[in-house]
């Protein structure tokens, strides 16, 4: 059976001319005929070309793989128990779910301290992390997570400027790090800023440590989404050729006249502008993370992507070496503003095979007595139940998750939603159910307005949106680990979870549900 449906989807815009009855392996109609305007991806590569192997439309949309793994957090289960309680007195009056404690800290000196165990993974420079900026920075600091500004900030910004291709001032950078700090209370969460290589070139990292403050910083390796430098689309020809002059990767080329003509003539409407790979070495690395800490980070992060599992060691061996913060493992299924399809369904080692392998090769360090960084798990985690599994899979090193396409939506949702009561649209469901009001409609609305009073007005919809998802997600999580009869984070293990099949027992090393507790079990029945 194919885990993939090539050749046709949503993120594409295409779909295939006979529906279901396709080829599994090409994607293919069955049977494919002459006359078809071409409504796949074979079909439309044929006219657009290269355009069609990317999600669309660019700016407004994220995307992720939809290939089925073998395994994924379905096929582990939560496993709950009726006896006990950590954490809290065993007392039915005292072991009550919103008794669960979902506070944690992360960094070597566990400085950064979190309300719940989140982190948004880095949101860079594509349209739909810039235009959502507000919600995303207000919401996760109202809801006291952390949030990482993405690559390509500063050299995307078309007002900042550059000395010797060093980057000395970026408005965006700086409104995107202000409107966090802004909305950021009693010392909960941080605002942390990637680099790739073109931010490192640029000297991204030396201007927000030393001229913007920042103090936790994160070096990029790579993604889950995809195992190539950060991509964007530009619709103004003067854009591309600034792009061009920064040092970015512009497709096609601004430069070329017969392409230029081709842009006026509006036979195509956007350039794409890429990142490079980086050429990560030890050396280098640890070189690097010495020096952030010599300019003042006091949190260094590394984020690395789906890579194979020698690469995947080289990140958890290198950061112990060099005493990272924290690492950031993102799995083949993560989501993004804009890669490659394909590549976004068929590159990579899924989250669930990644995090288990993390699991072993950060016990392998820990039981040499060496340092392990704290692991943040990232790929596809939208809901509570995929966070404790996420965390409770690699107990007792993974101390949260980076979840960057759910919080995004909430705050996207929030922000529709915002704009329908403004304009007085809003759908006869919606009105119905809940009222016409920010108030009645965001069930969280009169707790922010309580909290921060006048301030409230300036509140954007789309970070009551995700100030609202993670209140939910907060309370599913701790119903979730009170039916463990887990009353704080730290108390999460590898045993709270079965595999639901031998394959998924295969891959993350927890017990077959089947011979779950054989020992106990066999005690139990045996005794008297
Ligand atoms: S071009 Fe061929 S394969 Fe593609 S949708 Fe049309 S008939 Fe089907």
């Amino acid at each position: 059976m194919s885990l993939s449906k090539p050749n046709r989807s949503t993120a594409t815009g295409t779909r295939t001319r006979a529906g279901d009855d396709v080829m599994p392996t090409s994607g293919m109609c069955v049977v494919c005929v002459q006359g078809c305007t071409g409504l796949c991806e074979v079909g439309m590569s044929a006219y657009r070309g290269a355009e069609v192997i990317y999600p669309r439309p660019f700016g407004v949309v994220t995307a992720a793989g939809d290939k089925d793994y073998p395994v994924d957090f379905s096929h582990l289960s939560i496993m709950g128990t009726a006896f006990g309680a950590h954490g809290v007195p065993p007392d039915p009056d005292e072991a009550v779910f919103p008794a669960v404690n979902l506070e944690t800290a992360i960094g070597r000196d566990k400085g950064i301290k979190l309300k719940l165990p989140i982190v948004i993974p880095a949101l860079g420079s594509t349209d739909i992390a810039k235009n959502n900026w507000a919600g995303i920075a207000i919401g996760a600091a109202i809801s006291g997570i952390a949030l990482t500004i993405g690559e390509n900030i500063c050299g995307m910004d078309s007002n900042a400027e550059f000395k010797n291709g060093r980057v000395v001032r970026s408005p965006d950078m700086e409104m995107r790090i202000k409107l966090y700090r802004d909305w950021q209370e009693d010392g909960y969460g941080d605002i942390i800023v990637q680099a790739n290589v073109e931010d490192t070139l640029s000297g991204v990292h030396e201007y927000v440590i030393e001229e913007l403050g920042v103090t936790s910083v994160e070096l990029k390796w790579g993604q889950g989404a995809k195992d190539i430098g950060g991509e964007v689309k530009v619709s103004e020809l003067e854009r591309a050729l600034q792009l061009v002059d920064r040092g970015y990767i512009v497709l096609p080329d601004p430069r070329d006249k017969g392409i230029v003509q081709a842009f006026k003539s509006g036979a195509f409407k956007e350039f794409e502008r890429h990142s490079r790979l980086g050429m990560p070495d030890r050396e280098s690395f640890l070189n690097r993370v010495e020096q952030l800490r010599r300019l003042g980070a006091k949190y260094v992060f590394l984020k690395t992507g789906a890579y194979r599992p020698a690469d995947l060691a080289k990140a958890i061996k290198w950061s112990s070496e060099a005493g990272v913060d924290v690492i950031t493992i993102d799995g083949a299924g993560g989501g993004t503003g804009m890669s490659p399809w394909r590549m976004m369904c068929e590159w990579g080692i899924p989250t669930v095979y990644l995090a288990s392998l993390a699991y072993q090769y950060a016990k392998r360090l820990s039981e040499k007595g060496e340092y392990v960084p704290d692991i943040l798990i990232a790929g596809g985690i939208s809901l509570e139940d995929h966070i404790f599994k996420a965390i409770a899979l690699g107990s007792p090193y993974f101390k949260g998750v980076a979840m960057a396409r759910a919080p995004l939506c909430a705050v996207m949702v929030g922000n529709t939603i915002g704009e329908l009561i403004r304009k007085g649209e809003l759908p006869k469901s919606i009105r119905d159910n809940y009222g016409n009001t920010i108030e009645q409609i965001f069930i969280s609305a009169m707790q922010l307005k309580e909290r921060f009073g006048d301030r409230f007005e300036h509140i954007p919809t789309g970070a009551i949106g995700l100030f609202t998802y993670l209140q939910r997600i907060a309370q599913g999580l701790r119903q979730l680990m009170a039916g463990a009869r887990k009353f704080s984070l730290e108390y999460l293990t590898r045993d709270d979870l079965a595999a639901l099949t031998r394959e998924a027992a295969e891959v993350t090393g927890l017990s077959y549900v089947m011979e779950l507790d054989a020992e106990e079990v066999e005690r139990i029945l045996d005794s008297g």
